[in-house]
């Protein structure tokens, strides 16, 4: 075999920060803080500062491969441990506080974390963390000494004295591009959280991927607003493709409410914004009661919605009042995450909208680096044809082939395809569309009806502010749709209203037997429907007919 002739240089997360300091010195990162003001800084600034960082990380004797921890909001300190810690060869654990003390206690011993950076609204939380996790040596408040919160912690550090006055004459290890970079922990809703922990190589390329114009397009031009937080996966991959591409970062910290995100679109004039749908149902709720004009107010040009899928009405919404284009996406926290994207073909230009939403309600074509098959029960591969639905298995450099300190083996089909646990179909363009988590999927009399489908359909009702539907026992058909709804305020529906409502949408086998109205419905700790805690409260419940 003839060897190539170029050069074997690392991809390592501080060439990232390195490159955009080299050449976008000058270009913002934009924060609301924890503290209150808006915080302004540069890419230069974030690169002298991480080396200040990593300098005073390595005199508390943090070592290569030692895990060190953030509970945060998105927030320059974090983009700072970001690229610190990942610099110097330690591994950024990024942990998602919405999660119960206990999960956060048990993801913390089991990640055997060194160091707790945190957030000065996490302080609390941090207290009753103490004593329970023997393996942190000190915790760091995110915060300067003027803001230091009276506390019973011993030992607190504070992250301004921490790195203030430090040299930033830190030159960055030649690390191996496959050791670890940082770690996440799945959002666990059935048994404990599951570390997924990735690599400098698997960061950058993936960095890549999001950049490339088919994938997420991140470029110089763009203002980008990361609503997705930086501790769910790595924010996606954000904070490293903004450095890689120079774009303009707006980071929203603790305020996450419709006022506060909209404020920021229009004041930093953001031209894309990423974001689960649960923020962006917050975000057009705020736009009806304070009757606002994103159009002629907002520079918002692309939305990208992944984590849930983007009902039609919402890419709708964001076409008519925002002139924003919504790019779908999805992924996991098993590929960093990004999967597929969906971007228009040029065999689509001069579509209708209506004809375009058919095509962004899909979750879209596999970015390159991912591929993506789908199989039955058996594994045996089933066509791409749009209609078969079957098992979604991916495999690709920056998907996981097993999770953080995880005694299970064999995670991996035999040809090194992971399960992501989603029920798809793949048409013959590759759009991808999910249809179900395989375990919320609806097997009605051998035939799986699509949980998704249905609550996509029904939250196109006017009336309708959220939807979930769930398999609810029947002794004839082995289970039926429940659907649960919750209403706008004011909204006017009844059971009958919704059923007619859904005739000639879906099929009408699928037609739920039963529609429930509720005040709310239970979440995830990363905004998603919670159907293991929906399916435990209607245990009891019986539809009408069975
Ligand atoms: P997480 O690891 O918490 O990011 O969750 C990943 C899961 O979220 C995927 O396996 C899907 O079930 C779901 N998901 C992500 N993006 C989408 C999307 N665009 N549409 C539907 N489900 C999605």
């Amino acid at each position: 075999m003839l060897k190539g002739l170029m050069q074997d240089r690392p991809l390592l997360i501080s060439s990232l920060i390195e490159h955009a300091a080299r050449l976008h010195p000058r270009r913002e990162i934009v924060s609301r803080t924890s503290e209150g003001p808006i915080h302004r800084c540069t890419y230069a600034d974030i690169d002298r500062r991480t080396r200040q960082l990593a300098s005073a990380l390595t005199a508390l004797g943090v070592t290569p491969g030692q895990r060190v921890a953030t509970l945060a909001w998105n927030g320059y300190r974090h983009m700072e441990l970001y690229y610190g810690v990942s610099g110097m060869g330690a591994v950024l654990h990024t942990i998602n506080p919405r999660l119960f003390p206990e999960q956060i206690e048990y993801i913390v011993n089991h990640a055997e974390d060194c160091l707790l950076f945190f957030d000065l609204g996490f302080v609390g939380l941090v207290e009753s963390l103490a004593g329970k996790i023997p393996g942190v040596r000190a915790c760091v408040v995110m915060t300067d000494r003027a803001h230091m919160p009276e506390c019973s912690l011993p030992g607190l550090l504070c992250y301004e004295d921490l790195i203030g006055g430090r040299s930033d004459a830190y030159d960055w290890p030649v690390l191996d591009e496959n050791v670890a970079s940082s770690l996440c922990y799945t959002s666990g809703t059935t048994g404990n959280p599951k570390g997924v922990l990735y690599s400098h190589r698997s960061s950058v390329l993936h960095s890549w991927a999001a950049c490339a114009v088919d994938g997420l397009a991140i470029g110089a031009a763009e203002t980008v607003l990361l609503v997705v937080p930086m501790f769910h996966v790595n924010a996606w991959g954000m904070p490293y493709a903004g450095a890689m591409s120079g774009a303009r970062l707006v980071l929203p910290g603790p305020a996450l409410d419709g006022a506060s995100i909209y404020g920021l679109m229009r004041d930093e004039q953001v031209t894309l914004a990423l974001g689960v749908p649960t923020v962006w149902l917050m975000l057009l709720q705020h736009v009806d009661t304070a009757r606002l004009k994103p159009r002629d107010e907002l520079c918002l040009r692309r939305v990208v919605i992944g984590g849930s899928s983007a009902p039609r009405t919402m890419s709708e919404r964001f076409a008519t009042d925002f002139s924003a284009f919504v790019v779908h996406a999805w992924g996991m926290t098993e590929m960093s995450p990004l999967g597929t994207v969906c971007n228009l073909l040029p065999r689509h230009a001069g579509l209708t909208l209506e004809e375009r939403l058919a095509i962004q309600e899909k979750q879209g074509r596999a970015v390159y680096g991912v591929e993506m098959k789908l199989v039955d029960d058996a594994g045996v591969r089933l066509p791409c044809d749009g209609e078969t639905a079957g098992h979604l298995l991916v495999r690709g450099p920056w998907v996981t082939r097993g999770y953080y300190r995880d005694a299970g083996a064999g995670l991996l089909d035999p040809d090194g395809f992971f399960d992501t646990g989603d029920v798809a179909t793949i048409d013959a363009d590759g759009y991808m569309r999910i249809t179900d988590r395989s375990k919320d999927v609806i097997k009605s009399g051998g035939e799986w009806i699509s949980s998704i489908a249905l609550e996509n359909a029904a939250v196109a009702h006017p009336a309708v502010a959220e939807a979930a539907v769930i398999g609810a026992a029947h002794d004839k058909w082995q289970e039926r749709p429940l659907l649960i709804v919750v209403r706008k305020p004011g909204g006017e529906l009844t059971r009958e209203l919704m059923l007619e409502f859904l005739q000639g949408r879906v099929a009408s086998w699928w037609i739920p037997d039963d529609v429930v109205f509720v005040d709310q419905l239970p979440h995830t700790a990363t905004g998603k429907l919670h159907k293991l805690k929906l399916r435990e409260m209607f245990k009891d419940y019986r539809l009408p007919a069975a």
